[in-house]
C-alpha cells in the first residue's frame, strides 16, 4: 500500500487531503518528499505566522523540552505564566484561560457567557449567518453554515442564527434575555467578508441598551494577521471576551480566551479546565510568537504586505473582470471571488508552485505567513495572472 491507500485504509474520512507528502519546511516554504518547492500562501491555514523553522522558536520550545514537556495544571509553570503576562500586556484583557485549539477556546467562552448569564437571568446567544466558530457541539450551534452543522442537530438550546451586517434583523432579534453576541469581524470560512461600520456601531448601541456580551471570534483573524492585534481594533469597539488560537503557539496547539473585568470573575475552581491547556512548549513558543508579531514588525510588516497585495489582486480584477468579482479583506487575510468553482485555479496554482486555500467555493483565500516579503506576492500573484489568462 503507498502512503494515499494507507490514509484510506486508516482515516475517518474527514479531510480531502491534497497529493502531496511533505518533507519539510522553511520560512514561506514547503518541499515535498518528491522534491518540488512550494510558496505557502496559506500557512497551514493562518497558523504559521512566523513561516516554517523559525529559529527562536526551534530554541525555545528545545530548552523547554529538556526541562519537562507536561506537568498538570496544578502546578505553577513558569512558561505559562510568563505567557500569560505577556497576552495581558499586549492585549489590554484581565483574565485569561489556555486551552488547545480554536473550538476549545470558543466552547470556553459560551460557558462564561451562560454562567454570568445565569446571574442576570439571559441566555440567549446570537451569532450570525456564514459564521465559522469550530467544530465541537457547542462552536457548532453558533456556526452559521448548515453544511457544517445540519447532520449533528440537535444542538445547543437558545442560540440564534441572524443575517451578518443587517441592521434591522439585529435590532430585532436582541433583547433582555441575549447574553452575548459572537461575531467574527471578518468572516474567514464564510469567504473574507468584513463587518460594516453601521452593524457593528449598532451593536455598541444594543449592548449599552440591553448589556449582553461581545464576544470576538479573532481565532482566524487575530494576532496581527489584519495589521492589528485583532480585527475588532479596526472598528472602535471592545469586546467582553476574545478568543484565540491558530498561530498562538506557532504551530504547536494552543488557543486562548481573554476576558475584561465584567467577566474576571465568573469561573471558580472546578468550573472549567483543560490536561493540555496551556502546555508549557507551547507556550515557550507563544512567547516568541507574541514578542515576533508586536516587537519584531510581524503586525506592520502584514499591514504593508497586505495593502501591497491586495493592490495587486485589484489590478487582476481589472484585467480580468468576468473572472474575478470581487477582492476583499484586511492585511495578510484576504480573498478573492471569482466567477467559477475555484478548486480548477488552485489546482493550476499549485502546479505552479504556489499553494493557496479556497473557501464557499468561489473564494480565493490567501492567508500567508506574516513573514512574507515583496518577492513572494510578487510571484504568488504573477502565477494567480497566468492561471487566470489561460482559464
Ligand atoms: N473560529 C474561527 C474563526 C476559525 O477560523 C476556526 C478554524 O478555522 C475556528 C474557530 C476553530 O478553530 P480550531 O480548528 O482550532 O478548533
Amino acid at each position: 500500500m503507498n502512503i494515499r491507500e494507507k490514509e484510506e485504509k486508516y482515516f475517518f474520512k474527514t479531510y480531502n487531503r491534497l497529493p502531496i507528502e511533505i518533507s519539510h519546511g522553511e520560512g514561506m516554504y514547503l518541499f515535498s518528499k518528491d522534491g518540488k518547492k512550494y510558496l505557502d500562501m496559506f500557512g497551514g491555514l493562518a497558523v504559521n505566522a512566523l513561516g516554517y523553522g523559525n529559529q527562536k522558536i526551534i530554541r525555545a520550545i528545545s530548552e523547554q523540552i529538556k526541562k519537562f514537556i507536561h506537568v498538570s495544571n496544578y502546578y505553577l509553570q513558569e512558561q505559562q505564566i510568563y505567557f500569560a503576562e505577556l497576552l495581558i500586556k499586549y492585549t489590554g484583557y484581565h483574565k485569561v484561560f489556555l486551552c488547545n485549539s480554536g473550538t476549545e477556546a470558543v466552547e470556553g467562552a459560551i460557558k462564561i457567557a451562560r454562567k454570568w448569564g445565569q446571574q442576570n437571568n439571559k441566555s440567549g446567544i446570537i451569532s450570525f449567518t456564514n459564521d465559522f466558530h469550530g467544530r465541537t457541539l457547542g462552536a457548532l450551534s453558533i456556526t452559521g453554515q448548515s453544511k457544517y452543522r445540519d447532520t449533528f442537530e440537535p444542538l445547543l438550546p437558545d442560540c440564534f442564527l441572524i443575517p451578518y451586517n443587517d441592521v434591522d434583523s439585529l435590532k430585532l432579534n436582541v433583547n433582555n434575555k441575549t447574553v452575548a453576541v459572537v461575531i467574527e469581524f471578518i468572516q474567514g470560512e464564510g469567504g473574507i467578508i468584513q463587518a460594516s461600520e453601521e452593524f457593528v456601531l449598532m451593536l455598541k448601541k444594543l449592548k449599552d441598551e440591553y448589556g449582553f456580551l461581545i464576544i470576538a471570534d479573532e481565532i482566524q483573524s487575530g494576532l496581527g494577521r489584519t495589521g492589528k492585534l485583532f480585527s475588532f481594533q479596526h472598528y472602535d469597539i471592545s469586546p467582553d471576551i476574545v478568543v484565540t488560537a491558530k498561530s498562538l503557539g506557532g504551530g504547536l496547539p494552543l488557543g486562548g480566551i481573554l476576558g475584561n473585568n465584567l467577566v474576571a470573575d465568573v469561573f471558580q475552581p472546578g468550573d472549567h479546565g483543560s490536561t493540555f491547556g496551556g502546555n508549557p512548549v507551547a507556550c515557550a513558543a507563544g512567547i516568541v510568537v507574541l514578542n515576533e508579531i508586536i516587537e519584531g514588525g510581524l503586525m506592520k510588516n502584514a499591514e504593508l504586505m497586505g495593502k501591497i497585495m491586495k493592490s495587486k489582486l485589484i489590478d487582476l480584477k481589472s484585467e480580468f473582470p468576468s473572472i474575478v468579482f470581487d477582492v476583499r479583506g484586511l492585511g495578510l487575510m484576504l480573498g478573492m471571488e471569482i466567477s467559477q468553482e475555484s478548486e480548477s485555479i488552485m489546482t493550476s496554482l499549485r502546479e505552479k508552485g504556489v499553494l493557496i486555500n479556497c473557501t464557499n467555493n468561489n473564494v480565493l483565500r490567501f492567508l500567508p505567513p506574516l513573514i512574507i516579503q515583496r518577492e513572494h506576492v510578487n510571484f504568488a500573484v504573477e502565477q494567480l495572472r497566468s492561471v487566470l489568462k489561460h482559464l
